[in-house]
C-alpha cells in the first residue's frame, strides 16, 4: 500500500488471547462501509470449531510461492507456520485494518510510516491465560503462546502504539472506534 494511499492503514496488533480477532471483527461488523479487514494467508491448521475464513489455510509451498512473487504487504513466521498479508487492495473510501503481530506491525511501518497502529492488551495474565485454554488450543501451545505474549508486550511498547486495554470488548470497540475515527480525519 504506497504511502500516498487514500486509504487509513490500521494495524492492530498484541499478544495472543487478547482477543483482537473478536474485537476487530466486531469493529468492522458495526461499520462495514468504512472499514475493510483484510483476510490473512496461514500455513497454520485450522482449530477445532474455528470458521473455514478465518484465514485462506494453505501450505507453505504455496505459501512461499506467494513469497517468491512478491504477493505479501508483509509477513513473518510465528511459532513455526508463515502468516502473511496479501497485498491488499481495499475498495475505494474504506480503510484498511490489518490484524497481525508485531513483526508484522513492524513491517508494515516500515513501507507505510503513517499507519496507526493500535496495541490491545489483556487485563491480566491470568484473563490471557483463561482465553488460551477456551479457544481450544493443547496446553503446550498455551505455554509456548504465553511466553510469546510476553515478549510481544515489550515489542509493542517500543513500537509507540495507542495502547487498548480490553476489559469488555464493547468498551474496547468505542475506543478503536475513536481513535481510528480521529486518525481518518486528520488525513
Ligand atoms: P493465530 O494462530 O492465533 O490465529 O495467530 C497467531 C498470531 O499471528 C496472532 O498474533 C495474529 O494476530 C497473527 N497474524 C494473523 N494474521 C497475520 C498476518 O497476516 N501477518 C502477521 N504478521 N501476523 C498475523
Amino acid at each position: 500500500m504506497p504511502p500516498e494511499s487514500e486509504s487509513l492503514v490500521v494495524v492492530v496488533s498484541g499478544p495472543g488471547g487478547v482477543g483482537k480477532g473478536t474485537v476487530v471483527a466486531e469493529l468492522v461488523a458495526r461499520f462495514p462501509d468504512w472499514l475493510w479487514l483484510s483476510r490473512s494467508w496461514t500455513t497454520r491448521e485450522r482449530r477445532p470449531g474455528e470458521a473455514a475464513d478465518a484465514y485462506e489455510f494453505v501450505d507453505r509451498e504455496a505459501f512461499e510461492a506467494r513469497i517468491a512473487s512478491g504477493g505479501f504487504l508483509e509477513y513473518a513466521e510465528f511459532l513455526d507456520n508463515y502468516y502473511g498479508t496479501p497485498t491488499p487492495e481495499p475498495p475505494p473510501g474504506r480503510d484498511l485494518i490489518l490484524e497481525i503481530d508485531v513483526q508484522g506491525a513492524r513491517q508494515v511501518i516500515e513501507t507505510t510510516p503513517d499507519a496507526l497502529l493500535i496495541f490491545l492488551m489483556a487485563p491480566s495474565a491470568q484473563e490471557q491465560e483463561a482465553r488460551l485454554r477456551r479457544r481450544g488450543d493443547p496446553p503446550e501451545k498455551v505455554a509456548q503462546r504465553l511466553a510469546k505474549a510476553a515478549e510481544e508486550a515489550d515489542a509493542g511498547a517500543e513500537l509507540g502504539a495507542s495502547v487498548i486495554v480490553n476489559v469488555e470488548i464493547d468498551d474496547t470497540v468505542k475506543q478503536m472506534e475513536a481513535v481510528i475515527r480521529a486518525a481518518s480525519k486528520s488525513r
